[in-house]
């Protein structure tokens, strides 16, 4: 069984992993099993990173329960996987076979002797924002970030551990599992290799004016979209519109929103144009009847990803637009969106009106936030350069916009490039 915190100041291991996402869980699994003590830093209560906020994943259009269910299984077998979640790098020092490593430890509030009665959830009065739902719904101030949150243990928001109304929690826990005056750690660990896969976050869509994100209540983002699918969301899956809580008779989505545009993200995000086809099939299995427009500037699927393009183009409710949107006004006597677009083959404009309209963002590196350390290269959107000849070794998303088939290739490749690291002194 992987440890959750370790009880001494000083540890060691052969491989520290950054990022407890799909690729930092991969390169972490990978490494143990070929019989390397690793050490996986997560800064949120969980881990399992973006794919535990999607709905399905594509091409197979599972729930990430699957996928995470296996590695969790992987990760309890073995225990050379320390997992520290609510944990963050404060220095990294050294070079490649010898690396000193400063980590924070945040305290959780709830130990081990959770059982996850809920009982404390039940009597907390506090309600703070869900991220886990981009802010759509609430979640008490202790809470389990959702049901396959591993370690599946509750967690108190730090903000309110002095509050003086979390003393009714602590009294209604029969086990003594809460803590309010847990304080942060900070330990050192000693490594051979680093292996940074800190992932990536969502463009911020309110920079797009022109599509109205944040301004037209109807307007909503893809990973919002997820959280609006997914049963563990802020209407339990069920797809409404967010002015009004109307059933979806016709949804736009609009590709390449704020992505290939110079003013914006000038790369492409690689999984936008599939993120949107899935998301349309979520649409079609809730409501049989409703259309789907999605605006393009050429569709992306690349390799085997192809079979469901064509799946979705089979469908007659699905209907392709050629033309990147150039603006979305809102009719204020309906709440409905006009979605404008110009023709690049014909020139014509086309207006399509819908209840909705969903913009798929591109994906930015967090590490654009937070540089990795040791003056490791990154470009200049601010993904890490692979192979950059010195620093840490990136992987996944915090490489390039990756699926999470692709993320879990690199991130092997990751494990394998720590076990070299020493050779390549
Ligand atoms: C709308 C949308 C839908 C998508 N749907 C699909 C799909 O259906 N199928 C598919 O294959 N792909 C899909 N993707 C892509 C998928 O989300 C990525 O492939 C996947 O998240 C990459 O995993 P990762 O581990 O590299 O990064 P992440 O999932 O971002 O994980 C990174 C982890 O690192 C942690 N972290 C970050 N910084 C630090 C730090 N400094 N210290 C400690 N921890 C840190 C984060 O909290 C996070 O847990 C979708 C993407 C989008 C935008």
């Amino acid at each position: 069984m992987a440890e959750f915190e370790p009880l001494q100041d000083e540890i060691t291991a052969e491989t520290l992993v950054v990022g407890g996402g799909i690729s930092g869980i991969t390169t972490a699994i990978e490494s143990a099993e070929v019989g390397r003590n690793v050490i996986l830093v997560e800064r949120k209560p969980f881990i399992g990173g973006r794919v535990m906020s999607t709905n399905q994943y594509f091409p197979k259009l599972c729930p990430p329960s699957c996928g995470i269910e296996i590695n969790l299984k992987r990760l309890r077998g073995t225990d050379k996987v320390r997992v520290l979640t609510l944990a963050e790098i404060e220095s990294v020092t050294g070079e490649p076979g010898n690396y000193q490593v400063t980590i924070k430890l945040n305290p959780r509030f709830v130990n081990d002797k959770c059982t996850l009665c809920g009982e404390c959830e039940k009597v907390c009065e506090i309600e703070r924002d869900n991220e886990l739902n981009y802010g759509l719904d609430k979640t008490k101030a202790i809470y389990l970030p959702h049901m396959m949150a591993y370690p599946h243990r509750y967690v108190v928001d730090p903000e309110y551990a002095g509050d003086e109304r979390m003393k009714k929690c602590v009294e209604a826990c029969a086990y003594d599992a809460i803590e309010l005056d847990m304080q942060p750690r900070t330990i050192t660990a000693t490594v051979k290799a680093v292996v940074w896969a800190t992932g990536w976050k969502p463009y911020d869509a309110t920079k797009i004016d022109n599509l109205g994100y944040g301004r037209i209540p109807n307007v909503v983002t893809n990973v919002v979209m997820e959280r609006m699918a997914s049963e563990s969301g802020p209407t339990q899956g069920k797809i409404l519109r967010p002015s009004d809580q109307k059933e979806i008779t016709k949804i736009g989505f609009v590709q390449c929103a704020g992505s290939r545009d110079e003013n914006h993200l000038p790369y492409c995000s690689a999984v936008c144009c599939l993120a949107s086809m899935k998301q349309a099939t979520y649409i079609r299995e809730q409501y049989p009847e409703a259309d789907v427009h999605m605006f393009y500037i050429d569709v992306r699927s690349p390799g085997r990803f192809e079979d469901f393009y064509v799946r979705v183009q089979e469908d007659e409710k699905f209907h392709f637009h050629r033309g990147k949107v150039g603006k979305i006004t809102e009719d204020p006597s309906t709440g409905n969106v006009i979605l404008e677009a110009e023709n690049t083959l014909t020139g014509e404009i086309n207006k399509v009106e819908c209840d909705m309209a969903v913009l798929a963002t591109g994906m930015v590196p967090t590490a654009v936030d937070e540089p990795p350390p040791l003056e490791t290269p990154v470009d200049e959107f601010g993904f890490i350069i692979a192979d950059g000849g010195r620093g840490v070794i990136g992987t996944g998303s915090a490489l390039r916009p990756m699926d999470v088939a692709a993320s879990i290739q690199d991130a092997t490749g990751a494990a394998l490039k720590a076990i070299t690291v020493e050779a390549r002194r």
